[in-house]
C-alpha cells in the first residue's frame, strides 16, 4: 500500500495544490482538475499500485511511499543525529537566583580546573569525528563561570576552523550577568545563542536574586544593550516566559515589544510553570492541566497580534527531539558526573558515565544506547509532526517514570483540505 507520509505536506491555493517533502524539499504543483481530483482520493485512501502518471511522480519524488519506504526516509533522515556530537556543560550547579519554582539543589558545586580540563580534553577529542557539534552551557547559572564557557568554546570554535564541522553553541542563563561586555566576549568564542526566562510582571517574585533583590530591571537592560548591537551580529534569544494560573498580563508584551521591536533575533516561549520538584513551587498558583492550553494559545494569539516572534508551534527540524535522546549527547555536571537528561538529575538510570581523575571519561555505552532511538509508533508515519519529533521527545517518559508510550497524545494527521 503506498500513502502519504506525514512528512509529504501539501496545500491548495489559488487553485493549485503544491505537495512537499519535508525531508527530502522536493515539490511538484498540480492544477489540472481531474488530476487534483485523483491526487486527493490517493491522499485519503492511499493506493495498491502504481500505475498513473501522477502516481510514478509522486513516487519517484518520494512524496507517496510505502510502508517500508517510509522507515527508509525516516531512518535516513535520523542518520544527522547519529553525526551529531551533543555536549552540555554545567561548570557550576551554585546560582545567584532563588526561582521557588526551581528543582535544582543550587550546592555550590563548581569544575575544579582538573576536571575542566579533562572534560574540555575530551570533548576536543570527540568534535573532530563529527560532522555536527553542539555546545550548550547550563547550570546552575553558566555565567558565574564565564572564563570556563569562553575556554572550552573559543578552544572548540579554532577546531572548527581547522576540522571544518558545523558549530553551534548555546546557553540557559538567567541574563542577570550577561551584560554589552560578556554578551560580545562570549560571541566572539562562539556562542550565539540562548534562552533567557522572563517572567513579566511576575518576575521579581518568581526571579528573585539570591539576596531576595528584584532581577527584572537588570536583565532588561542586557536585553536592551542586546538590541542595539549592529545587525550583522548573528545570534538568537529565547525569551521563556513561564506562566501562572490565570495569567493574562498581555501588556508584558507590549512593554517587550517596545524594547525589542522588530529585532527578529529575538523570540519568545511560553511555558506554564509545573511541578518541577522541590517544595517551594508549592507556593506558586500552577496552572491546572484543563487551563494550561487554552492559555497558552491566547497567550500565542496575542504575540502574533503584535509582531512578536514565538517559539511556541515552530516545528522545524528534529526541533521536538530532546537532546537527551541523541546518541551521542552526554551531560558534565559540575562534580563529574555524566547524564543525559537536565530533569531527572542524579536519578541513577540518568547516570551513563563519570570522570575519572586519572583515567578521564568514562561512558557506559549501554546505558547511553538505553537513552537513544526506540523505533516509531504506528501513527509515527502518517503524523505531520514525524520530521520535529521522530519519536524522541522524551525518553525520560519511558526510562524513569515508566509511561507506556504505545499511544501518542501529540500525534496531528494530515488534514483532508479541499
Ligand atoms: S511520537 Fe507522536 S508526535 Fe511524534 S511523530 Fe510519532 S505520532 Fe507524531
Ligand atoms: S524530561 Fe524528557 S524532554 Fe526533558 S530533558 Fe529529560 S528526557 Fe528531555
Amino acid at each position: 500500500m503506498y500513502m502519504l507520509p506525514g512528512f509529504t505536506t501539501y496545500q491548495e491555493i489559488d487553485g493549485a495544490i503544491t505537495v512537499r517533502s519535508e525531508i527530502y524539499q522536493s515539490e511538484i504543483e498540480i492544477s489540472d482538475p481531474d488530476i487534483k481530483e485523483e491526487f486527493y482520493q490517493v491522499a485519503q485512501k492511499g493506493c495498491d499500485v502504481l500505475n498513473t502518471p501522477m502516481t510514478k511522480v509522486l513516487h519517484e519524488q518520494k512524496l507517496l511511499v510505502d510502508e517500508s519506504d517510509i522507515k527508509d526516509c525516516l531512518d535516513e533522515y535520523r542518520s544527522v543525529l547519529d553525526k551529531t556530537f551533543r555536549v552540555t556543560l554545567m561548570p557550576t550547579e551554585g546560582c545567584n537566583f532563588r526561582c521557588p519554582y526551581c528543582y535544582e539543589d543550587h550546592l555550590p558545586t563548581t569544575m575544579t580546573r582538573h576536571l575542566f580540563e579533562q572534560i574540555l580534553a575530551y570533548i576536543s577529542d570527540q568534535c573532530t569525528r563529527f560532522e555536527n557539534v553542539i555546545l550548550s552551557w547550563f547550570g546552575g547559572e553558566p555565567t558565574l563561570c564565564a572564563d570556563n564557557v569562553i575556554e572550552a568554546s573559543s578552544a572548540i570554535r579554532e577546531l572548527r576552523e581547522k576540522h571544518g564541522f558545523h558549530y553551534q553553541s548555546s546557553m540557559t542563563t538567567n541574563g542577570y550577568l550577561l551584560n554589552e561586555k560578556l554578551f560580545r566576549e562570549l560571541y566572539t568564542a562562539g556562542v550565539t545563542r540562548y534562552q533567557i526566562t522572563i517572567d513579566g510582571r511576575n518576575h521579581d517574585r518568581t526571579r528573585p536574586h539570591v539576596s531576595g533583590r528584584g532581577t527584572l530591571e537588570v536583565i532588561m537592560k542586557n536585553i536592551a544593550s542586546m538590541t542595539r548591537l549592529p545587525k550583522d551580529v548573528d545570534f538568537h534569544v529565547t525569551l521563556r516566559h513561564n506562566i501562572l494560573s490565570g495569567d493574562e498580563d498581555y501588556e508584558w508584551y507590549d512593554h517587550l515589544a517596545e524594547v525589542i521591536g522588530a529585532d527578529k533575533r529575538f523570540s519568545v516561549f511560553v511555558k506554564p510553570v509545573g511541578d518541577w520538584g522541590g517544595d517551594s513551587v508549592k507556593m506558586l498558583d500552577i496552572c491546572p492541566d484543563s487551563e494550561k492550553d487554552g492559555l497558552v494559545q491566547r497567550h500565542v494569539e496575542y504575540l502574533g497580534k503584535i509582531g512578536l516572534q514565538c517559539d511556541n508551534n515552530v516545528k522545524e527540524p528534529f526541533s521536538n527531539v530532546c537532546y537527551a535522546n541523541y546518541p551521542n549527547a552526554m551531560i558534565f555536571r559540575a562534580d563529574g558526573k555524566i547524564e543525559k537528561c537536565t530533569i531527572a538529575l542524579d536519578h541513577p538510570m540518568n547516570k551513563i558515565g563519570y570522570v575519572d581523575p586519572k583515567l578521564g571519561v568514562i561512558i557506559d555505552q549501554d546505558q547511553q544506547k538505553r537513552w537513544g532511538f526506540h523505533g516509531y509508533r504506528e501513527t509515527c508515519a502518517k503524523c505531520t509532526q514525524v520530521t520535529s519529533c521522530l519519536n524522541m521527545k522524551c525518553s525520560k517518559n519511558r526510562i524513569i517514570d515508566g509511561i507506556d508510550c504505545s499511544v501518542c497524545d501529540d500525534f496531528i494527521p494530515q488534514t483532508f483540505l479541499r
